[in-house]
């Protein structure tokens, strides 16, 4: 797809993006803002990472501010989307459901808060944003879109992953249903679903080769994806080049989703 398309699609949309300061949302927030959006960096911890991001974004031309706000917390999302409108001077019409976090808890050694961690970060965040952005946008009458990052766990089990598993499975069925409630509205909204990508969240993974070739044997294409690759997935999502896709998961996973274990 031409750059240029993509560029006239996304010049000037307000986006969000959450848990922005690394990894996938990290590069969504720079590809976005290359294509000519203005983007919310939502963190949550040190500022340093997320303020690299927004100077990046301002040094290339673009508009960018950092915010932080855990996105788990009701009264935290209420002002991440108060702060966004006041910089956009609106509501904004792209959201990226992006931060999560993931612990391996075999089921007979997990506990509650382990559990309940993940789900508020991975599943009822979505949710508080989503109802935050459709609820802004639906006021205004404006269209927008919401692209989740969901995950290849939403489709395959994986043992010691049981609360990550749960809270992807739940945001596939999360991004039917609102899907099909805010079409209505002119409201596409999709989801985003990596295989194994090199970023934070498998820096143990990345550092010890023994396990990461084990992984790279899974994966059809031979390798781990880049961060941007999945930005460039969620780019054209965000895009009205999908101006018909919604409710539906795109797997960006060098054909993991394939099983190529199973011989
Ligand atoms: P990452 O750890 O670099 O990014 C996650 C970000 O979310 C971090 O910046 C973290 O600070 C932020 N975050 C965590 N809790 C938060 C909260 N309560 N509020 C706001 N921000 C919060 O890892 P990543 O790989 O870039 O992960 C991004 C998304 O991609 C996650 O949803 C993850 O489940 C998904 N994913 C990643 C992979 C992969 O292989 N890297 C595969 C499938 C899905």
């Amino acid at each position: 797809m031409a750059g240029g398309t993509l560029r006239m699609m996304l010049q000037d949309r307000r986006a969000i993006v959450t848990g922005a300061a690394t990894g996938i949302g990290r590069a969504t927030s720079l590809r976005l803002a290359r294509v000519g959006a203005h983007v919310v960096v939502n963190y949550r911890g040190s500022d340093a990472e997320a303020d690299d991001v927004v100077a990046q974004i301002r040094d290339a031309g673009g508009q960018a501010l950092a915010v932080q706000a855990d996105i788990s917390r009701e009264g935290d999302v209420a002002e991440l989307f108060a702060a966004s409108a006041d910089a956009f001077g609106g509501p904004a019409d792209l959201l990226v459901n992006n931060a999560g976090i993931e612990s391996r808890h075999p089921l007979l050694e997990l506990e509650l808060d382990d559990w309940q961690q993940v789900l508020d970060v991975n599943l009822t965040g979505p949710f508080l944003c989503s109802r935050a952005f459709a609820r802004a946008l639906v006021a205004a009458d404006a269209p927008g879109a919401i692209v989740n990052v969901s995950s290849v766990h939403e489709e395959i089990p994986w043992p010691g992953f049981a609360h990550y598993c749960a809270s992807k499975g739940g945001m596939k069925l999360f991004t039917g249903t609102i899907a099909r409630e805010l079409a209505p509205h002119r409201i596409r909204v999709t989801s985003v679903a990596p295989g194994a990508i090199r970023t934070p969240i498998n820096q143990e993974l990345i550092d010890d080769p023994d396990k990461r070739a084990d992984v790279e044997r899974q994966i059809p294409w031979g390798r781990m994806g880049e961060p941007e690759e999945i930005a460039a997935a969620i780019a054209w999502l965000a895009s009205d080049e999908a101006s018909y896709v919604t409710g539906t998961t795109l797997f960006v996973d060098g054909g993991m989703t394939q099983y190529p274990g199973v011989t």
